[in-house]
């Protein structure tokens, strides 16, 4: 294969290495995710598709799992962008793993780190590898801030991404550990110091309990393991339960205490992120939208409501876009030229792994 990549990379003006892992990756496809190939030859999934199919699979090393993973893959992967598909792959791949998250989560925790890299003109990348909770709930915490430092002073020309970078200087550069938990004593933020990350998490309830170790979901995200799920469960101030449906997992009911909040919790539950086709911006950042406007007669009702981020609730109200429900939170958009796309909530489809014996 080296001689045959030297040969294609000298003949086609490419470095010979990047020839071998196209060839590489060729061979890991046709041999490993023949349906994928397929499926992409036939024009039915885009590379975009391809690639994170491959890399959700690849770490599932029985054939049999990795083929039951691909069928499946494949058709969620004809219905959605690759963003949104590599999301839902995550949890599927993950239930198809012969070890346990947890397991993996002890050893990968060891990775974590900090690094700084130069890129020129003065500049350097400083990165951090942690926990996906921790992660996340960062970026949340400088994000909010940020917004705050925003609304408080709409003449401040800096982007968001600029104020987040100067919040985590201040931070880093100005807090001081406390010894105890590591966490910063300080804020020296004034208001901004009470503004916390937020993460939301689900967990099969058998898991929380401690009799299955089925891993938890940071939402929309990635899976995360059931110990640390349980350490969040045990600082969390309230509980929204949410019965889902255990064939197709979509979300049937949730406990009401007030109808509104009930319904917030619904949609948040069953959407997990804005509707629009392939957008993933988080369910608690969006507006909940009356698809048949309440001005016209639209009902405040969950099969009339749906989450829309900012740009997609414009763009639904003031462009030729239309939507309308079909249903089980199924929404059917119709474009300006008059292409049709279904959206549908997000499945929470798994496979769990089943050690009792069959009752014959
Ligand atoms: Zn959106």
């Amino acid at each position: 294969m080296r001689a045959l990549a030297a040969e294609l990379g000298a003949a086609t003006r490419m470095s010979d290495r990047t020839v071998q892992r196209r060839m590489n990756d060729a061979l890991t496809l046709s041999e490993k995710f023949p349906a994928t190939f397929d499926a992409w030859e036939d024009g039915r999934i885009s590379s975009g598709h391809v690639q994170t199919i491959v890399d959700h699979g690849l770490p599932i090393t029985d054939p049999d799992a990795r083929a039951l993973f691909e069928a499946e893959a494949l058709m969620r992967a004809e219905e959605t962008t690759p963003g949104r598909l590599g999301a839902s792959l995550a949890r599927l791949a993950e239930s198809l793993q012969p070890r346990t998250l947890t397991e993996r989560h002890q050893e990968a925790r060891a990775s974590r780190g900090a690094c700084v890299r130069d890129i020129g003109d003065g500049m350097a990348e400083f990165s951090t590898v942690q926990p996906a909770v921790l992660a996340h709930a960062m970026h949340d915490r400088i994000t909010q801030q940020a917004k705050a430092l925003k609304d408080a002073d709409p003449a401040d020309a800096r982007t968001l991404d600029q104020i987040r970078a100067d919040l985590i200087a201040d931070m880093l550069l100005t807090t001081s550990p406390d010894a105890q938990t590591g966490q910063g004593m300080s804020d020296g933020f004034g208001g901004l110091g009470s503004i916390r990350g937020i993460v939301n998490v689900t967990v099969p309830a058998l898991a929380l309990a401690g009799v299955t170790e089925e891993p938890a979901e940071l939402v929309g995200r990635c899976p995360i393991d059931p110990d640390t799920a349980r350490r969040l469960a045990g600082h969390a101030t309230g509980w929204d339960r949410v019965l889902a449906d255990p064939i197709t997992g979509c979300v049937l009911a949730v406990d009401r205490y007030t109808p509104s909040a009930d319904m917030k919790r619904f949609l948040q539950a069953r959407d997990q992120h804005c509707r629009f086709p392939g957008c993933r911006q988080p369910a608690r950042r969006c507006d909940r939208d009356h698809t048949l406007d309440f001005a016209l007669g639209g009902a405040t009702d969950v099969c009339n409501l749906a989450c829309l981020c900012r740009r997609h609730h414009t763009l639904k109200g003031e462009t030729a876009w239309t939507v309308r429900q079909l249903g089980g939170g199924v929404l059917e958009w119709t474009s300006p030229g008059g292409h049709v796309y279904i959206d549908t909530p997000p499945p929470a489809i798994h496979f769990t792994p089943n050690a009792d014996p069959p009752p014959f």
